[in-house]
């Protein structure tokens, strides 16, 4: 994991994104009106005022994120803007004043016309027969681009783009020329995204210990004269918290709840408060028995909601 972006946004920030990536299957730009391009979504995950972009440079260069072309779009060479008008010209001069005349068919009849001599004052007529007739009894077979200044008729009109914003006229070969790319999670990051057990340890660790300058017991001794461990035994004021997270790719079971419940037991004395943190779920059955036993109980799926639970727990 490069550096630069884990001390600037945290690797839970980092994990919280790549999580976003793979569950949504990568991310596509969303094309904007007016030019140019945006990353929409991440936005979820992401302070205010983040620069989506810079963040999945610095993913893609950390080797998380792999970028796809899928496209490009063009820019004013001058002001490197999107915002822009396609602007047509005559093949032979390049005069603007170029106007499309197209060929017509009577189709009935197959009498065939340039379009300019089928309307005769507003109305439709067969220039052959003179019949009036209704627009779906005409068809275009061909068309042409006539030039009012040079007189050229040619079967193609050369196009430029001119720039609203400071009037800047280019084509393909002078515009900017901006690829667009989709991202997608690599192996590496399929691997960051995932959060291993000891992350979640790591992450209840450090609040406790930021809270509490009392020590972290990891075992306790029974009355049964077995040694129990335990994931967090620590005090709070009167009380002393037995905690367990239950990690499971899926959901806690009621199996895991009857588990930290013998343990807990055997070990238990007056102001002891027994606490379960399931990651990512439980079933309705492990938090019926965990009510039940009177167990205190959180679900949590993300690290920084993990440390909100754990920061109230101590609260
Ligand atoms: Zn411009
Ligand atoms: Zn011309
Ligand atoms: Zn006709």
């Amino acid at each position: 994991m490069e550096d630069i972006l884990t001390s600037k946004y945290g690797r839970d920030r980092i994990k919280l994104i790549l999580d976003w990536i793979g569950k949504n299957g990568g991310l596509e730009p969303v094309m904007l009106p007016g030019g140019g391009h945006k990353y929409l979504g991440l936005e979820e995950v992401l302070p205010e005022g983040s620069d989506v972009k810079e963040i999945l440079e610095g993913l893609e260069k950390a080797g998380l994120l792999k970028k796809i072309l899928i496209g490009s779009s063009l820019a004013c060479p001058k002001c490197h803007k999107s915002d822009f008008v396609p602007v047509l010209v005559c093949q032979n001069c390049g005069s603007r004043k170029v106007y499309r005349e197209r060929l017509l068919e009577h189709v009935s009849g197959g009498h065939i016309g340039p379009e300019s001599m089928f309307y005769k004052e507003g109305r439709l007529v067969c220039p052959v027969c003179k019949k009036e007739l209704n627009e779906d009894e005409v068809r275009v077979i061909g068309a042409w681009f006539v030039c009012k200044d040079c007189g050229a008729k040619r079967p193609n009109v050369d196009y430029r783009f001119e720039c609203l914003n400071d009037g800047e006229v280019f084509d393909v070969f002078t515009a900017d020329f901006l690829p667009i790319y989709k991202y997608e999670l690599t192996p590496k990051g399929e691997m960051e995204r995932s959060v291993t057990r000891s992350d979640l340890i790591e992450a209840i660790a450090s609040e406790i210990k930021a809270f509490n300058k009392g020590s972290i017991l990891k075992e306790l001794q029974g009355k049964s004269g077995l040694t129990h461990p335990f994931d967090f035994v620590f005090n709070k004021g009167k009380e002393r918290i037995i905690m367990d997270l239950i990690y499971s790719g899926d959901m806690a079971s009621d199996n895991d709840v009857l588990a930290f419940f013998s343990k807990y037991f055997d070990v238990k004395n007056k102001g002891d408060v027994p606490v379960l943190l399931a990651w990512p779920k439980m079933s309705d059955k492990a938090k019926s028995l965990a009510n039940y036993y009177k167990i205190k109980f959180r679900e949590v799926s993300s690290i920084p909601e993990l440390k909100r639970v754990v920061r109230e727990l101590l609260s």
